[in-house]
């Protein structure tokens, strides 16, 4: 018998519940009895995590695609905008040890290429400095866009920086007012079906029994229909990523302070700290290894880091780590429900945007479709997982820092496979895309590039490459340095441009 997909039951309201019902929604807006139905259902009793204020350029398009004009989620996000990452104390933890990780491309595709520029002409300058027009000195406060640029359009490739719960409630009243999702506030307490069939419904502590035809699973680290319900195995990360801790604070800021467009991730003895300059505030976290430093020692490096001992603080647990597979069944685990690793590249909200795109993409019309999409997504997400562990990781084995944490994060046992291979190829040629499986990664390889040779890691120059491609990235290089300049004097600051934004819309 076919049976259709018509209802479709979300379980949990953080930022991936509302993403991916806002995504389902715009996508498939019909709510009449031949349309879909949508319903998220949200506990009044387990607040959702909070944090996740560093997003990808990926979220432009999620947010113009749910229908959010850009001035009224800066605004009703105190977001600003993000330019990419800068990291400090990474190598040696030395004064001037820094670097960045840009989101505009290198200029020129052809790593051999790039190699060859850099060391060529501009050897003194980093790797980034060089050959990309968003990782210049001067840029630190500027805005990737002009005022009178349209919405979710730049002069520079950007992302934002933004309050999560507030991008909840944001998502929470677009959704629900105008996108026609229906919002059941009540926990859910039992899953009915068996654990080798597909969930029927589940039960609710004041609503009657909820059914659905496919279930999204939202529900955190709980993970409760995907982990708990089916036991889908948790294939853990700790050996690899060794944090599992964060310590967060707020830092308030003026109407006047600048505020920084790059996530500062500064390398501490044990871990590392985040620094996202928000409208008003600067949010801070201590990301950290239980096995390295007690709680206490974490919490006196983020005294030291904000010079503040009154400000108050939160303590979170995180286990690095992902489900087996996430689409079991009739059931789609999306967010923490899936996995989670520490958050260095901001990777979590981005995968959240990833699935729920090709969900609400590819929507299987039957139940008779679900276990084919099922099959592909597993197979893709897992990849996903995989090179994200992988590239996290490059972060720490290019260090050279000293002390315990940072020595074991080096032992060749801690280091995936994968990436062993990769670091190994590397010493005889760049990272190229054609080391990747995939079109649209991640992270590609010019995020390697910035990430290896940032860290140090020694280019290796091609001896034979055709002068004339030399000439031609002689000139590029030449327009890097020229954009650079004309960005940093012609574009307002962040402070400027998020203080004159227009009234948000009704
Ligand atoms: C320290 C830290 C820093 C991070 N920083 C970043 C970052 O910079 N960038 C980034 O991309 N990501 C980051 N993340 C990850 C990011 O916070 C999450 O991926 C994102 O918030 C999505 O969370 P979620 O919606 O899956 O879960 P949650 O926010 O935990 O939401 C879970 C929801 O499920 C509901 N729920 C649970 N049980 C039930 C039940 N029985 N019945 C009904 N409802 C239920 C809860 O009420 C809640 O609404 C960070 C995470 C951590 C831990």
């Amino acid at each position: 018998m076919v049976k259709r997909i018509r209802n479709i039951v979300i379980i949990g309201g953080g930022t991936a519940g509302w993403i991916i019902a806002g995504l389902l929604a715009a996508r498939h807006p019909d709510r009449s009895p031949e349309g879909i139905g949508i319903t998220l259902i949200e506990s009044p009793d387990t607040p959702t995590i909070g944090v996740g204020e560093g997003t990808w350029p990926t979220i432009r398009k999620t947010l113009s695609r749910i229908g959010i004009k850009e001035v009224d989620f800066l605004s009703a996000c105190e977001a600003s905008f993000k330019q990419g990452s800068r990291f400090d104390g990474w190598f040696d933890g030395s004064e001037l040890d820094s670097y960045h990780h840009p989101f505009e491309l290198p200029v020129g595709r052809n790593a051999n290429e790039l190699i060859q520029a850099w060391q060529s002409f501009a050897p003194e300058k980093s790797f980034a400095e060089a050959l990309c027009v968003q990782a210049a000195p001067g840029h630190e406060g500027i805005a990737p866009k002009q005022r009178s640029m349209p919405d979710y359009a730049g002069a520079l490739n950007y992302a934002y920086h933004l309050d999560a719960v507030k991008l909840g409630a944001l998502l929470r009243d677009h959704v629900v007012n105008k996108l026609g999702v229906k919002h059941i506030l009540d926990h859910v307490t039992e899953i009915v079906g068996s654990k080798d069939e597909d969930i029927e419904a589940v039960k609710t502590r004041n609503h009657s029994e909820i059914k659905g035809d496919l279930f999204i699973d939202c529900t955190g680290h709980k993970s409760v229909l995907l982990g708990e319900h089916y036991g889908v195995d948790f294939i853990d990360q700790s050996h690899v990523l060794f944090n599992d801790r964060a310590i967060v604070t707020q830092v308030p800021t003026g109407e006047q302070d600048p505020i920084v467009s790059q996530t500062i991730s500064t390398a501490h003895e044990a871990g590392w700290i985040w620094d996202i300059g928000l409208q008003k505030r600067r949010g801070i976290g201590c990301v950290y290894a239980s096995k390295y430093i007690s709680d206490e020692r974490a919490e006196e490096i983020t005294r030291e880091y904000i010079k503040s001992n009154d400000l108050p603080m939160r303590r979170l647990k995180f286990s690095s780590g992902f489900r087996e597979h996430s689409w079991h069944k009739n059931c789609l685990a999306i967010g923490l429900s899936a996995g989670f690793l520490e958050p260095l590249e901001a990777s979590a909200i981005v995968l959240v945007e990833l699935s729920a795109e090709m969900l609400s993409d590819n929507l299987p019309v039957t139940r008779q479709g679900m276990d084919l999409e099922a099959v592909k997504f597993n197979k893709l997400f897992r990849y996903r997982w995989a090179r994200i562990v992988d590239f996290l990781k490059l972060h720490y084995v290019l260090s050279q820092r000293t002390g315990p944490y940072w020595v074991d994060n080096r032992k060749p046992e801690t280091i995936p496979d994968r990436l062993m291979q990769y670091l190994e190829t590397w010493k005889y040629r760049p990272p190229s895309q054609s080391d990747f499986e995939h079109a649209s990664e991640v992270f590609p390889a010019s995020s390697y590039h910035f990430i290896v040779y940032g860290m140090g890691m020694p280019a290796v120059k091609h001896p034979t490459l055709k002068p004339t491609l030399q000439e031609a990235m002689k000139k590029q290089m030449q327009t890097v340095i020229r954009k650079q300049k004309s960005f940093a004097a012609g574009l307002p600051t962040n402070r400027a441009l998020l203080a004159g934004l227009p009234k948000p819309s009704k």
